[in-house]
């Protein structure tokens, strides 16, 4: 409870003007303290009938100034015949750090100041819950979340991203994400489904679901549901909307009824972005990533099964604190066997707050580092043109994006990037591509004269 403190000296009337503010106060919801650092309110009743009292008075009154600058929520009143019937100029000029003057036996003045404040924060309060409340009310009248990754004013884009969790709680040694994006929390169904209606309606006809373990979507829900399977079974009943995908994965967490789900629902695309970051088991114990080399050999060999035209992306670091060229041969010599589609390739750097940055020393030099990331970038070139090349005379499923260059550009299911000549307005359209160059980062081909009305095909190749 708040508490008042009086200090009175003089007549009596003197003490009885006390017990009356006492009683005002009371009725305010205070409290009487003898001890004036538990107070916030300090009343001073003065008299001024000899010059003892007044040096008393004002001596109190000095030594109270520290004590009412302390904390701008105390309150200092001074009473009695030392502010007389109206309290002169001069008094009011010396005693700055006094809220409140109060003529003998008069209350009123404090009474005011005091409820002043409570209103004030009553009023703050109510403002706060208002504005809070009128939020709502615009947040239902337009929501955000159907407008929320688009400009209202440009094109719209064929393909657009839509996050579906937030933040992560994943622990990796060398990550700041969760420093900057705090705890990993998903977004309900309903909204990720309004969003993305929105956009579709827009004329977006691809989208990527995004999360830092998008496979954890619906982890901290009630039981866990609904979970991804059941975010891409909702968002792929949307009509118009042609192709989903998702990233990015965590190798712990990627389910068979996930991949299923890819392999059965044919707007989903085949295509899974899940990274190993390093090939040696110390080094992914280090990153304390949760998994071995062994497991993601296991995992990549489990998606191949199930979806079995799927490109695999992969990222990579390189030059991690303590990797010996023992280790990154490891990494190397994965790549190799495995043979992914795409490989996102960093070289380590220590990010602020993070285990690694603290506790371990970055000690592969940087040209080392930038040795091995040129190996690993030889390696992928080769092994992308070689998996491109797989494709030539091929026909594909292209989504046309935007025109680069002259050419159209767009992706295939598996997101290779091809480019072909047409005098058509193609944008927007699911368009058959037979191909009829490749390289390592994309391919070039020749357009079909019927274009794809809705993609209800399986993925992958065209059937004629
Ligand atoms: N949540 C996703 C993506 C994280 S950031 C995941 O865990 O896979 C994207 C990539 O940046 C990571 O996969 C990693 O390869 C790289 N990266 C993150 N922190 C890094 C660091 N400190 N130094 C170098 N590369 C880093």
């Amino acid at each position: 409870m708040k508490k008042y403190h009086i200090w009175t000296i003089g007549c009596q009337m003197n003490v009885a003007d006390s017990t009356h503010v006492g009683a005002e106060l009371e009725k305010l919801g205070y409290e009487p303290t003898n001890h004036i650092d538990d107070a916030e309110v300090v009343v001073l009743n003065t008299c001024v009938v000899r010059q003892s009292a007044e040096n008393k008075a004002l001596g109190k009154l000095g030594s109270l100034k520290p004590w009412r600058l302390q904390d701008p929520n105390r309150t200092l009143a001074l009473m009695g015949c030392m502010v007389g019937v109206r309290p002169s100029p001069k008094l009011l000029s010396a005693y700055p750090w006094v809220d409140v003057f109060m003529a003998p036996s008069e209350s009123r003045p404090l009474v005011d100041h005091i409820r002043n404040r409570m209103i004030a924060e009553e009023l703050r309060a109510i403002a706060a819950q208002q504005l809070a409340r009128r939020h709502q009310l615009l947040d239902e009248a337009y929501p955000l979340a159907s407008l929320k990754h688009l400009s209202l004013s440009g094109e719209t884009p064929v393909a657009a991203y839509v996050p579906v969790v937030y933040g992560c709680s994943h622990a990796c040694t060398y990550c700041i994400i969760p420093f900057r994006r705090g705890v990993e929390r998903s977004r309900p169904l309903q909204e990720i489904v309004a969003e993305t209606r929105g956009l579709v309606a827009q004329g977006v006809r691809e989208i990527t679901l995004l999360g830092q373990i998008v496979d954890r979507y619906g982890y901290d829900f009630p039981d866990r549901r609904p979970n991804l399977v059941d975010l891409l079974e909702a968002v792929h009943e949307i009509d118009g909307l042609w192709r989903i995908r998702f990233l990015t994965s965590h190798p712990s967490y990627m389910t068979d009824e996930l991949l299923e789900a890819v392999a059965r629902l044919p707007r989903l695309m085949p295509h899974i972005e899940v990274p190993i970051q390093a090939g040696d088991d110390q080094v992914l114990a280090r990153m304390k990533r949760g998994y071995t080399a062994e497991d993601y050999r296991r995992l990549i060999a489990r998606i191949r099964a199930i979806i079995p035209q799927a490109a695999i992306h992969t990222d990579i670091i390189v030059g991690f604190p303590g990797e010996t060229e023992e280790q990154f041969q490891r990494t190397y010599d994965i790549l190799e066997e495995l043979r992914l589609e795409k490989a996102h390739l960093a070289r380590y750097s220590p990010r602020p707050g993070t285990v690694s940055a603290r506790r371990m020393a970055d000690d592969v030099p940087d040209e080392e580092k930038r040795r091995r990331h040129q190996l690993l970038e030889a390696q992928h070139e080769r092994i992308s043109a070689e998996l491109n090349r797989r494709w030539l005379h091929q026909t594909v499923e292209v989504l046309v994006e935007d025109r680069h260059k002259g050419k159209w550009r767009g992706r295939t299911p598996q997101n290779r990037l091809v480019f072909f000549e047409d005098e058509r307005n193609l944008r927007g359209q699911l368009v058959p591509v037979t191909i009829t160059w490749t390289g390592p980062w994309s391919m070039q081909g020749v357009a079909a004269d019927r274009l794809i009305e809705t993609r209800d095909i399986p993925t992958g190749l065209i059937v004629h």
